[in-house]
C-alpha cells in the first residue's frame, strides 16, 4: 500500500464509524486516507465480537441506510442469513439487530475501502496532530517509525476521542463509565442437560468466597447467575467493571481482567456436572468497550432530545435504540424503551468539537449526555454517523470551507444521493 504526504480526509479509526467515514469521503472524490490500530476493519463489530448491529428500523420503516447498511446487507447476503422481519415493531428490540459473520464483514469491509478509491493504512496509530496552515500536520505511528501526513480535515471515529483529545478538544470523561465485556464462544456441553440450579448455587458460594467475580458470567450483581453465559456459549454475558479502558494503560488493563475473568470462570465451570468437557472455542481478541469519552461538542444531545425524537435543522441521521445504561448496580442494566413513533436524529453539532477547527468526530464519542450515548452508541447511529462526517469533510475540503461552514443543505444532498436517510426538518 502506498501512502503519499499529504490528503484532503484523514480518518483516524477503522470501525463501526469510520469505514462508512472513509468510504464516503472518497465517494465523495475527496483524497482519503484511512488509519487503524489493528489488523482488521470492523472495530467493535469484528475484533470484540459485537457481531449484531442495530438498529436500521424504528416502528416499522428504515431510519437508517447508507454505506454501513449496504456492508451488513451484503455481509447477510454473503451468508445466506435471514434478514429480520422489519415490517412492524418487534416483541424486544434486540429481535431487529441483523446477525453478521465477523470475518465476511470485515473482508467487505476491506473491499469497500479500496474500492472507494481511499488508500488504507493498518497497524497505525497517531502519535501527535498539529494545526497547520488550514489543517493538519498528523504524526502517525507505523511499525518502522514515525511519519507526517497532512491533511486538511481530520476525522477522528476511534470511539475513544483520542485524536480529538491530541487536537485539544474538550473531553467528558464520565466518573463512572459502563463496564465493559470479554466475548467468547464456548462449547462441549448440552445446555438442557445442565443442573442450573445446582451451579448457580455453587457460583454463589464461590463468589461469597472471593473466587469468583460476581459478574464473572452475567450482569446481575445482586444475584449472580452464570446461566447466561451457559445458555449463549460465552457471548455478551459478563460485565467487568471500574476500567475507563481510553488510555493504553487502562486498556491494558480491562484486557487482562477480562482474561483473568475468563479463566477463574472455566477453570471453576470445569468442576461442574455436566461440564467436564467444556472447551473456549473462541476468544475475542479486544474486549468489548461500551463507554470511555465524549467530545464536548458544539450541539450536545440530551436524553431529553433523545426521548422527545428532537429533530434539529441540521439533523444528519436517525438514530434508534432503548436508553441501555450498563450499571455495576442491581441487575446491571437500565434499559427504557422509547414512546411508540419516537425516532431521534443527531445533529451536525455534535459531530463538531467547540472551538477546534476542521476536525470531526464520529461513532460513539460524539457530543452527548451519558443517558443519550447509552442509546446512540450502538452500530447503526455510528454508521449513520460515520458516513456523514466524512461527507461533510469532503464537502469543507473541495469546497475550502471550515466544517463548520459548509451549508447543512449541500450535505443533505449529499448524503441523500449516496444513499443514506437524512431526517426532514
Ligand atoms: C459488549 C458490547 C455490546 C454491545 N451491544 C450492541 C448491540 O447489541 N447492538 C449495537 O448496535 N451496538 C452494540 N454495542 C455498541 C457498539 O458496538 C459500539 O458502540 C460501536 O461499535 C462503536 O463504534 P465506533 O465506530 O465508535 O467504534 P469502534 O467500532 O470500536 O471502532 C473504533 C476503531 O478505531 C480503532 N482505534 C481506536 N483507537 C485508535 C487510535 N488511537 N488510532 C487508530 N485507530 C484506533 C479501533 O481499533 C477500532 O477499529 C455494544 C458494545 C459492546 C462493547
Amino acid at each position: 500500500m502506498h501512502i503519499d504526504d499529504s490528503y484532503d480526509v484523514v480518518v483516524v479509526g477503522g470501525g463501526c464509524a469510520g469505514v462508512p467515514a472513509a468510504v464516503q469521503s472518497a465517494r465523495a472524490e475527496a483524497r482519503t486516507l484511512l488509519l487503524e490500530k489493528g489488523g482488521m476493519l470492523g472495530g467493535t463489530a469484528t475484533v470484540a465480537g459485537v457481531n449484531f448491529p442495530g438498529l436500521f428500523h424504528a416502528w416499522g420503516r428504515q431510519i437508517i441506510s447508507g454505506i454501513g447498511w449496504d456492508l451488513v446487507k451484503a455481509a447477510s447476503e454473503v451468508c445466506g442469513s435471514p434478514m429480520p422481519d422489519f415490517s412492524a415493531p418487534p416483541a424486544a428490540h434486540w429481535q431487529q439487530q441483523v446477525y453478521i459473520n465477523p470475518p465476511v464483514f470485515a473482508a467487505l469491509c476491506d473491499a469497500a475501502v479500496l474500492d472507494s478509491g481511499a488508500a488504507l493504512l493498518l497497524h497505525t496509530m497517531v502519535a501527535a496532530v498539529t494545526a497547520s496552515g488550514s489543517g493538519w500536520d498528523v504524526t502517525l505511528c507505523t511499525k518502522t517509525g514515525l511519519r507526517h501526513v497532512g491533511c486538511r480535515v481530520l476525522v477522528d471515529c476511534t470511539g475513544d476521542a483520542n485524536t480529538a483529545g491530541l487536537a485539544g478538544a474538550q473531553l467528558c470523561i464520565p466518573a463512572e463509565t459502563q463496564p465493559a465485556t470479554q466475548i467468547c464462544r464456548a462449547s462441549g456441553y448440552d445446555y438442557a442437560a445442565l443442573d442450573m440450579a445446582a451451579i448457580d448455587g455453587e457460583f454463589r458460594r464461590e463468589v461469597a468466597a472471593g473466587r469468583l467475580g460476581p459478574t464473572d458470567g452475567g450482569w446481575d450483581t445482586k444475584r449472580p447467575s452464570v446461566h447466561s453465559w451457559l445458555a449463549q456459549h460465552g457471548g455478551n454475558t459478563g460485565h467487568i467493571h471500574g476500567i475507563n479502558a481510553r488510555t493504553s494503560e487502562a486498556r491494558t488493563d480491562l484486557e487482562l481482567a477480562g482474561r483473568r475473568a475468563l479463566l477463574r470462570l472455566f477453570r471453576f465451570l470445569r468442576t461442574q456436572k455436566g461440564l467436564e468437557n467444556l472447551k473456549l472455542e473462541q476468544l475475542c481478541p479486544e474486549c468489548g468497550v461500551r463507554e470511555t469519552a465524549t467530545i464536548a461538542g458544539r450541539d450536545t444531545v440530551t436524553v431529553q432530545d433523545y426521548t422527545s425524537g428532537r429533530t434539529w435543522p441540521d439533523s444528519v441521521c436517525h438514530s434508534f435504540y432503548p436508553i441501555d445504561l450498563h450499571r455495576s448496580d442491581a441487575n446491571g442494566l437500565d434499559c427504557r424503551q422509547l414512546q411508540p413513533g419516537v425516532v431521534p436524529s443527531v445533529p451536525r453539532g455534535a459531530l463538531l468539537p467547540r472551538a477546534v477547527p476542521n476536525l470531526l468526530v464520529a461513532g460513539r464519542c460524539i457530543s452527548s449526555d451519558r443517558l443519550a450515548n447509552s442509546a446512540l452508541r450502538v452500530q447503526a447511529t455510528c454508521m449513520a454517523t460515520g458516513q456523514a462526517a466524512g461527507g461533510l469533510a469532503a464537502l469543507a475540503a473541495s469546497r475550502g470551507e471550515a466544517v463548520e461552514n459548509v451549508r447543512a443543505g449541500l450535505l443533505r444532498e449529499l448524503l441523500t444521493a449516496h444513499g443514506a436517510i437524512v431526517p426532514a426538518v
